[in-house]
């Protein structure tokens, strides 16, 4: 009786509080009042009511107290993903659209990204980082692709592209549903065609168009590309990269549509190759290349080369082949727990088939995009695979995606891309 007094007293009633109460485990509360942005299906005692996927429901610990509120997604291994944990906050339409604004006002003010900043591709929403679990949205110079991973963010995607419009007047939008993402939530694609409108009811932007990046020109594909078109998370990555390629021999393993490759051009590299299993994204790299060479002139030969990484690299460092800048930025190799050791051991072949690509005092950086490999496991990694090939290297740095995908510290906050930025001593 105690209990639910106490719980009374403390969830807040005039909030539009939910109907349904998540009741979590007594030492799983501990992440939650640190902020966790995520509640673990396996971290529930119990639940009180039947929500529905995409409902907000308020999380409580054990011991009645309030924690916060969030959204549930009843299949997905992430059963509530937190969005307030003031009781005092309304949790309505008008609190989701401030969260966007202030999104989009953070690029615009704080990041100095977007208006004559030589940039114009960037990260305006990042999910959790950005207080809008399920929802991302990139622009692409005249586009933003606006993606759902959630029930929740396809329930918002409407009020989002709304305030997208209204704070960027003239750009198109093209909205899409995170199909990989939506299937681990166990939301099936019937459920999604009900929910939220195609892509091909949005208005549609060129199929191709040109964005630019640190002053760069690249071509990108808003409705067709990977991910939302344009991997807008190594921006400065590549511009680093680009600016150590100068009158130097680059090879871009996982090139995509060329990004670092077509930085190293911009920058007067000797020579540039740039490898990747994706015709459609070379078709566009190699596009980006004509239209730049149309522009300016070229220092050094450029190319892209269609296969696999691995396979392109071992033969060419057979050959005798040799680099001064290798990069190595593959998929995501890790998807759920079980395959995390498998997934390091592909990891550690691709970084060990770069390494031996690389010349004596050159400049190599190995990434991973995998949210479940921990910076720690990376670096574990990278030095299995420097004994492997008999390789001594100095780290340079480390390096991250930009501030335009903030994450939350710890646990569960989206920091997924890491990087090793090497200088080979031998
Ligand atoms: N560095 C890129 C992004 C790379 S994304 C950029 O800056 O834009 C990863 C890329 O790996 C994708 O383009 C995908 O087509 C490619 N890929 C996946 N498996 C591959 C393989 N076995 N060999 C070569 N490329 C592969």
């Amino acid at each position: 009786m105690d209990v639910t007094q106490k719980r009374e007293q403390e969830t807040p009633g005039d909030a539009g509080s939910a109907a349904a109460r998540v009741h979590v485990k007594p030492r799983h509360a501990l992440p939650l009042w640190s902020r966790d942005p995520w509640v673990l299906s396996g971290a529930i005692e119990r639940i009180d009511g039947c929500p529905r996927a995409g409902e907000l429901v308020d999380v409580v610990a054990a011991d009645g107290r309030w924690i916060g509120r969030g959204h549930f997604a009843p299949a997905s291994r992430i059963a509530v993903r937190m969005v307030s944990w003031n009781a005092t906050e309304v949790v309505d339409e008008a609190f989701f659209r401030g969260r966007v604004t202030s999104a989009l006002a953070l690029r615009h003010d704080v990041l100095g990204l977007g208006g004559d900043s030589g940039t114009d591709v960037y990260r305006l929403l990042h999910a959790e980082g950005d207080g809008l679990p399920g929802l991302v949205a990139d622009r692409l110079a005249g586009a933003v692709r606006l993606q759902a991973g959630t029930q929740a963010g396809i329930d918002l995607l409407e009020l989002a592209g709304d305030e997208i419009t209204r704070a960027l007047p003239g750009v198109e939008l093209v909205l899409r549903h995170d199909r990989e993402a939506l299937e681990r939530e166990g939301v099936t694609p019937s459920e999604l065609a009900a929910a939220a409108p195609a892509a091909a009811d949005t208005p549609a932007p060129a199929e191709q168009i040109v964005v630019r990046e640190g002053g760069v020109p690249i071509l990108a594909s808003p409705r067709r590309g990977q991910k939302t078109g344009f991997y807008t998370d190594q921006r400065e990555n590549r511009i680093r990269l680009g600016r150590l390629s100068r009158d130097r021999r680059v090879a871009d393993l996982f090139c995509y549509t060329g990004g670092f490759a077509l930085h190293a051009v911009a920058s007067g590299a000797a020579s540039v190759v740039g490898v990747d299993s994706s015709a459609v994204a070379l078709e566009l790299a190699r596009a980006s290349l004509e239209r730049m060479a149309g522009e300016r002139q070229l220092s050094g030969a450029a190319s892209f080369v269609g296969g696999d990484a691995i396979e392109w690299a071992t033969s060419a460092a057979r050959a005798g082949e040799r680099f001064d800048v290798v990069i190595a930025d593959p998929p995501g190799l890790v998807k759920g727990r079980a395959s995390l050791k498998r997934g390091l051991a592909r990891y550690r072949r691709i970084y060990a088939a770069a390494l031996r690509l690389a010349e004596k005092g050159g400049v190599v950086a190995l990434f991973s995009c995998s949210g479940l490999v921990s910076s720690r496991e990376h670096e574990d990694t990278v030095v299995a695979a420097l004994r492997e090939t008999d390789r001594t290297a100095s780290v340079l740095s480390r390096l991250h995606a930009g501030p335009d995908h903030p994450f939350r510290p710890r646990a569960g906050g989206g920091e997924y891309l890491k990087g090793l930025l090497l200088t080979l001593l031998n």
